[in-house]
């Protein structure tokens, strides 16, 4: 009987993930397919350069949802490795810095005092942190006469690493912060909603574990602990999310 149970489990997981994935993939398909048909009937000459525009970052689009939903069902066991905290932070900058400069950002990096030695997938957890910096990026974009900043900065808290990933940008509603990582949530016009997912469950691999705090027309801070190198994972059963 547990077997069988178990089984249906799985398929009525599966069924509710194809579903998913199905509903995500027709909504660009059917807009590439319906400016595809409108250049055809050459009805809009002007504006062509647009809906090309449309049309590719539609197919983008679709190719990210597989591309990060393969990603994010693969079997993750994870490849470890020496690696800390400032050398990661680092690197995240350097990544993302000339995105940042592009939108008129102030990315800050506050290396800490003290080597941080993690024990972790360094490409897994690069992820995150891209993740994160990348909604934050994205955040500040609506900003309207401030200046983005994102302020990055770890520290140590017993046997934990902390980083911190702050940006000043508009902040998420109640209903926004409830709901901020379950696949395929996005409030974007072309994301995915499996960014926050995926990071998610890499850090809970990790035995860490994944905060955030925001507040509306303030920001947002996303808070990641992770167990150093050579301590026991961070006994904690359920995330927390809650408005400043
Ligand atoms: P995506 O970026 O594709 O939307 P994510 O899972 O990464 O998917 O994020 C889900 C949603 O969380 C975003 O659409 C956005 O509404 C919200 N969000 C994430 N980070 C921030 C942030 N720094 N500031 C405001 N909203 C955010």
């Amino acid at each position: 009987i547990e077997q069988t149970a178990y089984q249906n489990d799985k398929l009525a997981m599966l069924g509710k993930i194809s579903a998913a994935i199905a509903h995500e993939i027709r909504n660009p398909l059917t807009s590439i397919r319906g400016f595809i048909q409108l250049l055809h009937k050459d009805l809009v000459k002007l504006n062509k350069q647009q809906y090309g525009d449309i049309i590719l970052s539609e197919i983008d689009r679709a190719n990210n949802i597989i591309h990060e939903f393969l990603n994010s069902s693969k079997p993750t066991s994870p490849v470890k490795q020496d690696v800390t905290v400032n050398s990661l932070l680092r690197e995240i900058v350097l990544l993302s810095e000339s995105e940042a400069m592009l939108k008129g950002c102030i990315l800050e990096n506050v290396p800490s005092r003290h080597d941080l030695h993690l024990w972790v997938d360094v490409k897994q957890i690069k992820q995150v942190l891209l993740n994160i910096v990348k909604n934050a990026l994205d955040a500040i974009s609506y900003n309207i006469g401030k200046p983005g900043k994102i302020k990055i900065q770890s520290r140590a808290s017993d046997q934990a690493a902390i980083i911190s990933i702050k940006d000043n940008g508009p902040g998420m509603d109640q209903k926004t912060l409830a709901k901020l990582f379950e696949p395929f949530f996005t409030t974007k016009e072309s994301g995915t909603g499996l960014g926050l997912s995926v990071c998610y469950r890499i850090i809970r691999n990790h035995g860490g574990a994944i905060h955030v705090t925001s507040s509306l027309g303030e920001g947002t801070e996303f808070i990641i602990k992770l167990p150093m190198k050579e301590s026991a994972p961070i006994q904690e059963k359920h995330r927390k999310v809650f408005v400043q």
